[in-house]
């Protein structure tokens, strides 16, 4: 019998969740229980009970799972964004390469077992302060104070936080001086239930290997009350605080060398992609117009208040500029893991000719582009595709070439107008979680590409995805989970299939 609302059950984990939670099963009934690790013996209040499964919390953990770790952070179990801090980071890549096959055999069809290989995952050395972009909503705590923090999982109750383990620790300061600003002048955060405030998030971006600092305020209105003695604040304490973007350094690390490049440069002018310690220095701030009644956090309009509006960083020897209002990966050290497999895995000879869809500002278009004859990129933020034709001018870069639109309105339409001439030797994919329209899947078909190299950050829609390219003519190859999110449940996964005529 299914367990009523309140009742006390205890079970074993035997089991995690899409989501991270844990999964007990008693007499047939299924608990979901958050925050448990798969071998914990818990007492779990139910939360909500249906007839076969139920939602419940850990009352009492009864017996520890090995794979237990104790979080870092003092609102893991209450902030929405991270869910896995109460696993060992051993665990958490052991999960998250499972989720991912799993999707690929029971919704794809793939069959690890006969031809195509399933890669081990690619972790951090450091699962830590590995986010370069931030977001923290504003609002005011219970003594109506103005605070930064979190929402809460699937509610936009905001969980106050000033030091979050996966953001840059320059966060902190930026927050508090933000605050600190508003209170000064009385500026109201931004209320979502009265429509009314103004200041609604903080959205931060840092760059690894420059240490530029980027601060771009969400205000339900145009301007902000002196703006620009925030900004000289801003600047003051980016640069007191310290020389290493990952590590609260303020004072206690050795200032760059004379001489040394702050960009991360070697003798040759080629970027690096060693972490060089450098000042942190604010690049700009900028405001971003977002007055509409709505979920999303940025609004279309960037004004400037002091500097650029954009910042600037490296990924291996490539140079990237980054707009607030632009797609860029936000844990910069594995980003370079996995663009350098998406580089194995086209097998480029420099005489193939590669589009990227979903291309963001053209990160991955220009990091092939050195080993193929001519690169395409599509992508539908405009401002995105401002940068991406920015960044292949300043990285020298001729073979390039960018188109704004819905890669499956865009693909098609290139492809009908050529008469269907038009061929590529490889085609990389990397959509949002919905994954590819099948419209732009059955243009790729027709296309023929030899290669497809599939970029994911849904092992859900990647399986079904690849199940109709299958159906189609594709091969599963590799899949190669690397993990861009350490502590939260998302995983990424580069997959290359082949055309099974070739
Ligand atoms: N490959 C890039 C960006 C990947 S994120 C990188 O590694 O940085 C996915 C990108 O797809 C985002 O930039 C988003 O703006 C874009 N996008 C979303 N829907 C799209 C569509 N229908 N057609 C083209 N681009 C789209």
């Amino acid at each position: 019998m299914a367990p009523k609302k309140n009742e006390l059950v205890t079970v074993e984990i035997t089991d995690i969740g899409t989501g991270g939670e844990g999964i007990g099963r008693a007499d047939g009934y299924t608990l979901f229980v958050k925050g448990a690790v798969c071998g914990d013996v818990v007492t779990a209040r139910v939360l909500k009970s249906k007839k076969t499964y139920g939602y419940a919390k850990i009352e009492r953990l009864l017996t520890p799972s090995p794979d237990r770790a104790e979080p870092v952070c003092p609102v893991a179990g209450r902030c929405g964004g991270c869910q896995l801090q109460q696993m060992s980071y051993a665990a958490q890549l052991q999960w998250k390469a499972r989720k991912v096959r799993e999707c690929l055999e029971r919704i794809g069809g793939v069959s690890f077992d006969a031809g195509a290989e399933f890669l081990p995952v690619l972790g951090m050395k450091e699962p830590a302060a590995y986010r370069n972009k931030a977001q923290f909503p504003v609002g005011r705590d219970r003594n109506g104070r103005i605070v930064t923090g979190f929402y809460a999982g699937h509610t936009h109750a905001l969980i106050p936080c000033d030091r979050c383990a996966i953001q840059a620790p320059v966060n902190e300061v930026i927050c508090k001086t933000v605050c600190s600003h508003m209170e000064k002048y009385q500026i109201a955060p931004y209320d979502e239930v009265t429509h009314t405030g103004l200041v609604r998030h903080i959205l931060t971006r840092v760059g690894a290997v420059t240490g530029e600092v980027l601060v771009c305020l969400v205000l339900n209105g145009r301007a902000l009350w002196e703006a620009e003695e925030l900004a000289e604040r801003l600047k003051a304490a980016v640069e007191g605080f310290g020389t290493d973007w990952q590590k609260n350094s303020s004072g206690s690390q050795p200032q760059p060398q004379p001489g040394s490049d702050a960009y991360g440069k070697n003798e040759a002018g080629i970027g690096t992609e060693t972490r060089t310690r450098t000042t942190l220095t604010l690049k700009g701030v900028c405001l971003n117009v977002n007055c509409k009644k709505t979920n999303v956090i940025l609004g279309e309009e960037i004004l400037p208040v002091w500097g650029d509006t954009y910042l600037t960083d490296y990924i291996g020897a490539v140079s990237y500029r980054i707009s607030p209002l632009s797609f860029y990966q936000v844990n910069p050290e594995q980003t370079k893991v996995l663009y350098e497999k998406v580089l194995e895995f086209a097998g480029l000879t420099g005489r193939e000719t590669v589009w990227d869809l979903y291309c963001g500002i053209g990160t991955i278009s220009l990091f092939l582009a050195a080993g193929a004859k001519q690169v395409y990129g599509v992508e539908i933020v405009p401002q995105a595709i401002d940068d991406a034709k920015e960044n292949a001018l300043r990285n020298g870069i001729k073979n390039a070439e960018f188109f704004v639109g819905a890669a499956e309105d865009v693909l098609p339409a290139k492809y009908r107008e050529s008469g269907g001439s038009m061929r590529a030797d490889v085609i990389v994919v990397d959509p949002p979680r919905k994954g590819c329209d099948e419209q732009l899947l059955q243009t790729i078909v027709e296309m023929g590409p030899e290669r497809l190299v599939y970029v994911s950050c849904d092992p859900a829609t990647l399986a079904r995805d690849v199940k109709y390219l299958g159906e189609q003519g594709y091969r599963v190859e590799k899949a190669q989970p690397v993990d861009m999110f350490p502590m939260t449940e998302h995983v990424e996964t580069i997959m290359l299939l082949q055309r099974k005529d070739t």
